[in-house]
């Protein structure tokens, strides 16, 4: 049987990717070297775009209740002052979600595993390990070890979600790019029964709660981040000092004294403790012929702002509208060329900005340590209000309209009157939201939805006004693919011909 995809590797990149896909009726094949998702929590953070996407790939409903709604992330100083707060509390929620999310990975994985099992169009194949593939004009061979069997496959399209290891990002010979960071943290997971001890805090925000917060203690003498978690799960991230063990480190008693700080005499449970490289790393290269990489395959970040399996999460957003659009809605396959165009420097632009954070993060010198304090709380007042929704950047290049207002940003899903969210009640294709009737433009495959006879509180009219338009049009991904004034027909003309022919991105 040829597949229309094989996706190498399901953890949650992969398994978002196969739901999404076989939502769209793909044939698709996802091969796991392992018997069991792994039962440990590394990503513990997401924020409301992956909400919106687990709605888009109909698992909403399974996922929503591992989720607990955070307030944001907090800085502190050397002398335990507050220096950068990207607090939610009180700030509007554009999206429909929170900003930000706290979660037990392996909860997620099963359930966006349990998420496309119903569906008969993909397979998951556990213990079944990629070795190699080769490529020709009509697509690729996959080769892997089925326990001892060694097995073959075809497919027209493979996505590598095969994790930061990625062997078929080494089977094609694809390079990294160093972002020049990398630091050694202990990763402590815990069970606990009462709230964190902080030490006395000063300049923390009214109403901000430090025990809802993502806290960064940016203290020379260690650095640490302390995390809340679903139900009684807390993360703790201590960074190595010079010359410290991995294997000390990891010691029960040293674990012990690390977290007991933190808990005074509140009993609690060590479930893990493991010791990380944090690093910044990005593949030269996504796509190789047919082949694509996505989540930590392709890139991988320090976990300062919680995003690198958020940065996954939104590869395969992208790759599977443009691999529906192509195998059932006939748009030509250059349209997959925009991939890495479209997610290489957003990446790079959101990893930027969590490998400069870790610069400062991560000063171990006392007297540089107060410098950045001073500096990042002077810095202060153009960042207010901030939330780390700002650290999102909108998609310059690709499928947009690049240009028109809005073009490559996220758009907006206020909730309706009637307590579902917009995407409930108009879909997640391309959608054209136009303020009334009187501006004109429908296309085959797109939903035309009037702003004027929407229960959503006026925000879809609000966002036109905004942006001075009266169209706006968006993509399956949610990001904008452009807007118009008082015609949307230009507009969708010009979605029509970067589909049909993408020859000069695809150059
Ligand atoms: C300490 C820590 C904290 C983090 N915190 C956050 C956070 O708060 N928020 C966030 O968004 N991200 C966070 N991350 C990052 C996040 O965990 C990863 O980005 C995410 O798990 C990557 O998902 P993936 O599906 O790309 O890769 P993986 O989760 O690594 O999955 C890869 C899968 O491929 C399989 N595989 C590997 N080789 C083969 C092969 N040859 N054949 C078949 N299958 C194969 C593996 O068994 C695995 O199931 C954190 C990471 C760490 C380490």
């Amino acid at each position: 049987m040829t597949y229309d995809v094989v996706v190498v590797g399901c953890g949650p990149v992969g398994a978002l990717a196969a739901n999404l896909l076989g939502l769209k009726g793909l044939k698709v094949l996802v091969l796991e070297r392992e018997l069991e998702h792994y039962p440990l929590p590394r990503a513990v953070h997401l924020d409301h775009e992956m909400m919106r996407l687990f709605q888009s790939a109909g698992v909403i409903g399974q996922v929503e209740g591992d989720m607990i709604a955070t307030d944001g992330h907090l800085h502190v100083g050397a002398d335990h002052g507050v220096i950068r707060y990207m607090g939610t509390v009180g700030k509007p929620r554009p999206f429909g979600w929170a900003n930000d999310y706290f979660f037990y990975q392996p909860e997620l994985e099963a359930h966006l595993r349990e998420g496309f099992a119903a569906m008969p169009n993909v397979t998951l194949k556990l213990g079944a390990s990629f070795t190699g593939l080769t490529q020709d004009a009509d697509g690729v061979t996959v080769d892997y070890l089925g326990g001892a069997e060694a097995r073959s496959v075809r497919a027209r399209w493979v996505i590598a979600a095969d994790g930061a290891r990625s062997a078929v990002r080494k089977a094609l010979g694809v390079t990294l790019d160093d972002l020049r960071f990398e630091e050694p943290w202990l990763v402590v997971d815990a069970e606990v029964e009462g709230p964190v001890a902080f030490p006395p805090l000063s300049g923390v925000p009214e109403g901000a709660d430090l025990q809802r917060l993502s806290v960064m203690m940016c203290d020379p003498a260690r650095p640490a981040t302390v995390v809340p978690g679903r139900r009684d799960h807390r993360r703790w991230e201590f960074m190595l000092l010079p010359g410290e063990d991995d294997t000390a480190m990891m010691a029960p008693e040293k674990v012990a004294e690390l977290v007991g700080a933190w808990m005074a005499d509140v009993p609690h449970r060590i479930v893990r403790a493991a010791t990380y490289r944090f690093h910044g790393l990005v593949a030269h290269q996504w796509q190789v012929g047919n082949v694509f990489l996505a989540g930590d395959a392709a890139h991988q970040t320090p976990p300062f702002f919680g995003q690198g399996m958020c940065h996954g999460l939104r590869d395969v957003a992208n790759l599977a509208w443009k691999m529906d659009a192509v195998a059932n809605h006939g748009a030509a396959p250059a349209v997959l060329a925009t991939y890495q165009r479209e997610r290489d420097p957003h990446v790079r632009a959101v990893i930027g900005a969590a490998v400069a954070a870790g610069r400062y993060i991560c000063e171990l010198d006392p007297a540089r340590a107060a410098q950045r304090d001073a500096r990042i709380r002077a810095e202060a007042a153009q960042r207010s209000g901030e939330t780390a929704h700002d650290l999102i950047p909108a998609i310059g290049e690709g499928v947009i309209l690049a240009g028109t207002a809005g073009a490559g940003g996220r758009f907006v899903q206020p909730v309706l009157t009637d307590g579902r969210k917009l995407d409930d009640l108009t879909g997640g294709d391309w959608r054209l939201f136009v303020r009334d009737d009187a501006v004109p433009g429908q296309a085959e495959g797109v939903t035309r939805i009037l702003a004027s006879t929407l229960p959503d509180h006026g925000a879809v009219t609000t966002w036109l006004d905004d942006h001075g338009v009266d169209a706006v049009l968006v993509r399956p991904d949610h990001y904008v693919f452009g807007t118009a004034g008082d015609s949307a027909e230009d507009l969708l003309a010009a979605r029509a011909a970067q589909l049909s022919s993408h020859q000069e991105l695809a150059a």
